[in-house]
């Protein structure tokens, strides 16, 4: 199969570029190696739309980080994704960390980053009672977004624009000669071979790997775990905007910080471990006690009732562990070939600027024309789940409407967070690959509350057995059940 351009990697950084590669007359493709997106680090982190106060000005992230941050709201508008400008205080509390305040301000506006502000104590406690610390450094245009929701639609208006996605298959070698480069696929039926006019390796923790496949001595990635708690909604309103620590100067982070969710959940973390398994997204006892104790200290009111789960993501860093903090990301060309290696924080908030700097490597390698018409959003707008959150949050009035058109709106399905049994075949239906009970998890919210699916798992199991769908965790690999017990005991 020969296409223009081909993307590995369907996270939100190939997602994005998919679809500014949609506004021209390409063939695209983008091959992912699980069975859905985003099941990489794109959906394992904080959700925050960084303002660009923590990096080195003239860097890709600063610039990337600015230009996303201002970038985002729009294609959120146009994509109906939640996002919101909460705005963030880092909290100083010493006079070292003060001075570090201030520098990170200087910093911050040589990268263009509107409205900082230096608050005393005083001024603090007006935008979030209870805020520890002698100064506080406020960015308004740090906000918050639902990484997971954003992935997906910037993935499926990609396809509705015209590119292709190929799920289950994994890239396993990568070859360019005059003409074209080629690259081999494991799939479950075998091996697939493509062609491409251009590559474009935006395959995260395993870019490193692949930009090797090329012949290209790519900078090695040092695999940075990073922890969370989610917190129950019940305290949501205890926290008004963001609230970070001054990042240490050797840290592989930016400190373990209380941040929002887009619907309501308070997140602590993350932490900060290199490890050398990348796929390591395990929680640790002594992550989770340590995150624990600086929660109570953050929120008096905690119950222990309150942390709902645990996660994990794994930075793709540059730096290794003996020197720490970060490196600049990596966008390079090599022939045919478009790299994006160790694109770590702040990736989530550069990639609307990636994609549009990657593109305008892609149309000084294969001059394609701008298209005609491009629609920037999706024509199936009606559909509930084109809707920014689910049909719970909204109003009593649009609810009935919903339940008007089909009764199945009004049975509670999820009872944590309220999803209905329309918004879980919505979901079903809107899958492109193999349908898992992670994919609907993704789309529609089920299996996230405090019961963590202990209610809602066994009606979707339902819901799939009717339509004659295996119940599958995250792919292939992992069903859920061995088989029919009735069937197979009782005859
Ligand atoms: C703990 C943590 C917190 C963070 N917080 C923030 C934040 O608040 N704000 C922010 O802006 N950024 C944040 N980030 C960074 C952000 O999450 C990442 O920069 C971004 O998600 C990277 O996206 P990606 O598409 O490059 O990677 P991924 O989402 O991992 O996508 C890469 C894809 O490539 C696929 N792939 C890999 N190998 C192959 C192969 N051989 N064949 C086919 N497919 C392959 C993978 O399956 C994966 O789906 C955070 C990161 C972490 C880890």
């Amino acid at each position: 199969m020969y296409f223009d351009v081909i993307i590995i990697g369907a996270g939100v950084i190939g997602s994005s570029i998919a679809r500014e590669l949609t506004r021209r007359d390409l063939t695209i493709a983008v091959i992912e190696q699980e069975a859905d997106t985003p099941f990489g680090i794109s959906c394992r982190n904080s959700g925050v739309l960084h303002s660009g106060i923590h990096y080195e000005p003239g860097s890709l992230r600063a610039r990337f980080d600015v230009q996303g941050n201002s970038m985002t709201e729009s294609i959120c508008r146009d994509l109906n994704v939640a996002c919101r400008y909460t705005g963030k205080i880092t909290a100083a509390s010493s006079p070292e960390e003060v001075s570090q305040l201030y520098r990170l301000k200087e910093q911050g506006e040589a990268n263009g980053v509107p409205g900082l502000e230096i608050l005393d104590n005083q001024e603090m406690q007006k935008l979030q009672p209870g805020i520890s610390g002698i100064k506080g450094l406020y960015s308004p245009s740090t906000g918050i977004i639902n990484p997971v929701s954003y992935t997906i639609a910037l993935a499926e208006h990609a396809m509705q624009e015209g590119a292709q996605f190929f799920f289950l298959h994994e890239v396993t070698d990568l070859t360019a000669d005059q003409d074209r480069c080629r690259i081999a696929c494991s799939t479950p039926k075998g091996t697939v071979y493509f062609e491409a006019g251009a590559v474009i390796n935006a395959s995260g923790l395993s870019s490193d790997h692949i930009a090797r496949m090329t012949g290209w001595d790519s900078p090695r990635l040092y695999p940075c775990r990073g922890e969370y708690y989610v917190l129950d909604k019940r305290l949501s309103d205890q926290l008004n905007l963001l609230i970070y620590p001054v990042p240490g100067a050797h840290s592989g982070g930016l400190g373990v910080h209380l941040t929002l969710t887009t619907e309501g959940n308070i997140l602590i973390g993350p932490s900060n471990e290199y490890l050398e398994d990348r796929r390591d997204n395990s929680s640790t006892r002594e992550i989770m006690e340590l995150l624990k104790h600086e929660a109570a200290s953050l929120l008096p009111t905690l119950e222990t009732g309150d942390f709902i789960r645990s996660f994990s993501g794994v930075r793709p860093k540059l730096t290794p562990p003996e020197i720490g903090g970060y490196g600049d990301f990596v966008i390079t060309r090599q022939d045919k070939f478009i790299h994006l290696i160790g694109i770590e924080s702040p990736g989530l908030t550069s990639a609307p600027a990636i994609a549009v700097h990657t593109a305008e490597m892609v149309d000084a390698l294969l001059q394609p024309k701008m298209k005609q018409h491009w629609n920037p959003s999706f024509t199936d707008t009606q559909e509930i789940y084109r809707m920014p959150y689910p049909l719970s949050h909204y109003s009593r009035e649009v609810r009935e409407e919903f339940i008007n058109r089909d009764p199945d709106y009004g049975t509670i399905l999820c009872r944590c967070e309220g999803i209905t049994r329309s918004e879980v075949i919505s979901a079903v239906k809107r899958i492109k690959g193999p349908v898992t009970l992670a994919g609907i998890k993704q789309r529609c919210r089920t299996m996230t509350g405090r019961c963590q699916g202990g209610f809602c798992l066994p009606r979707i199991t339902d819901i799939l057995q009717e339509e004659h769908i295996e119940v599958l965790w995250k792919g292939p690999d992992s069903p859920m059940y061995m088989g029919s017990l009735r069937s197979e005991v009782y005859g």
